[in-house]
């Protein structure tokens, strides 16, 4: 599943660590005790872009002869890969670098990257002066050169820029899963969500050539990757910049094309920019996942008009029903917002009932948090916050109720689980269908991580599915 602050839920005890290339050690830290000499601990907050660009920046630094460590003490470089995109993830991040105040005095550089980093700027010395690095995702095509200038004992290296048009490519990425790869096609965002941060701190929006993502996508299937998943703030707002100008569509069935590719996922996708042809595309190839993550935000049109959305709810609601005419079932998930400025019980009811006449599979809710440079700032009708819980709690209630139904619904039913987890309790395995539900199963099978079975549903709750496998 997708999400920020979330991230994906990690079932049990994942196998991960599967280093691509072996690093080479080329040199020292400038400014590092001896013993810590070369090792980077890098700690992700956020979302699925920030998880890769942790992978890459990783990459980055193992290809320069760093090693990666489990702990911060343990490192000579240590880095926050932050989001911004709610206060309390925001403030995560400072209360983090607190924690590593004096360890300046210990030879140890301490680096900010991402969202908080772009938000912040040069602020963050201020707050914090024992940061030497700060780095926002867009200028992350530089990092070789900031960290060579780390490297070389500078104690103030900075990276601010978003009106790069490169998009961050590496050569090797670290990838945290050994099964399935994410995949960037197009960074940044130029929707201009009036209470995102995104647009300010992740920059326009540039999409990646298609040989370029072709190209990884083969990189990835010989390494024996079977899953892939796309990314993007707006992965369906996708523009092929090369003469051959690949709709998003045709990139799914080419990246599908690639041997060795059983699984092509994608996220996030914006709804004005979801075209029939991205259904026809899921319809006629299997190994597109059947599963869309469409954030709607709120269930009112008045209340989508103030957020700058794009569309209107009955727009929103005939790409639903595109969907489920779909002649293969769709999963469908999304996120929303309550408590936005102005948002009134009658409009917060409209988001209620638009989760009933959905029957979402399963959704990110998250209290509207005002944020620093966005339009929402500045609107009147702010919702107090103990209002805010109160819509959030009821929300959550009505998608329990609609996910303990539409569980139970699968009950009897087989699906095709990509074995992604393995449960300290004997026998019982983890993984993801291709719609993106995750079953704990039973099996008798002593090595299963990794490959694909077949579970038949037995019993399931609002958030989770069980089953045995089929033989
Ligand atoms: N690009 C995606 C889209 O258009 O839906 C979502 C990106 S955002 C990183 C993930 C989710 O965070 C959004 O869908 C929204 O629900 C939530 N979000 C973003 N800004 C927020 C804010 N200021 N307060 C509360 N939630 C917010
Ligand atoms: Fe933010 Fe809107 Fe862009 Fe999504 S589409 S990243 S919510 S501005």
């Amino acid at each position: 599943m997708i999400n920020c602050e979330l991230g994906m839920s990690k079932p049990f005890d994942i196998e991960l660590e599967r280093l691509i290339g072996q690093p080479s050690y080329s040199g020292a830290v400038g400014v590092v005790d001896v013993a810590r000499r070369g090792t980077f601990f890098l700690e992700t907050f956020g979302c699925q872009m920030n998880d890769h660009d942790s992978e890459k920046v990783a990459g980055l630094l193992l290809s320069r002869g760093y090693q990666q460590v489990e702990s911060p003490e343990a490192a000579s470089l240590i880095l926050y890969n932050t989001c911004s995109i709610r206060e309390k993830a925001a403030q995560k991040v400072f209360s983090r670098l607190g924690e590593y105040r004096t360890k300046q005095g210990d030879g140890q550089v301490i680096g900010v990257l991402g969202c908080v980093a772009q938000q912040e700027g040069e602020d963050i010395f201020k707050r914090a002066p024992w940061v030497s690095l700060v780095c926002g995702s867009a200028s992350y095509g530089k990092l070789p050169e900031m960290l060579a200038q780390l490297e070389a004992g500078n104690h103030r290296v900075t990276g601010l820029d978003t009106d790069t048009d490169e998009t961050f490519e590496t050569e090797v990425a670290r990838r945290d899963n050994p099964w399935r790869a994410y995949l960037t096609i197009i960074e940044g965002c130029d929707k201009a969500c009036s209470y995102c941060v995104v647009p300010y701190t992740r920059g326009p929006e540039r999409s990646r050539p298609s040989d370029s993502i072709l190209r990884e996508a083969r990189q990835l299937a010989e390494l024996g990757y079977s899953e892939v998943q796309l990314l993007g703030q707006t992965v369906n707002s996708y523009r092929d910049p090369t003469l051959r100008k690949m709709r998003f569509s045709e990139l799914l069935l080419a990246v599908s094309a690639v041997q060795g590719i059983r699984r092509v996922r994608f996220t996030t996708s914006h709804p004005s920019d979801f075209t029939p042809d991205i259904v026809s595309a899921i319809e006629s190839e299997s190994k597109i996942c059947d599963h869309v993550h469409l954030p709607v935000q709120s269930g009112s049109t008045k209340v989508l008009r103030m957020m700058q959305r794009t569309y209107s709810r009955d727009e929103y609601v005939e790409k639903i029903a595109m969907m489920r005419g779909a002649k293969r079932p769709i999963g469908i998930t999304t996120d929303i917002i309550v408590g936005f400025p102005g948002e009134t019980e009658s409009d917060f009811e409209e988001t209620l009932s638009l989760l009933e006449e959905v029957r979402y599979d399963s959704l990110f809710s998250f209290k509207y948090s005002p944020r620093p440079n966005t339009p929402s700032l500045a609107m009147d009708d702010a919702i107090p916050e103990e209002e805010k819980s109160r819509r959030l709690a009821v929300l959550q209630e009505k998608q329990r109720e609609i996910q303990s139904a539409r569980n139970a619904e699968l009950i009897g039913q087989a699906f095709e689980v990509l074995v992604s987890g393995k449960s300290r309790r004997e026998n019982q395995w983890s993984g993801y269908t291709t719609s993106h539900r995750m079953i704990n199963f039973a099996s008798q099978d002593s090595a299963l991580l990794g490959t694909y079975v077949q579970v038949r549903v037995t019993d399931a709750g609002p958030n989770n599915l069980a089953g045995t496998q089929e033989v």
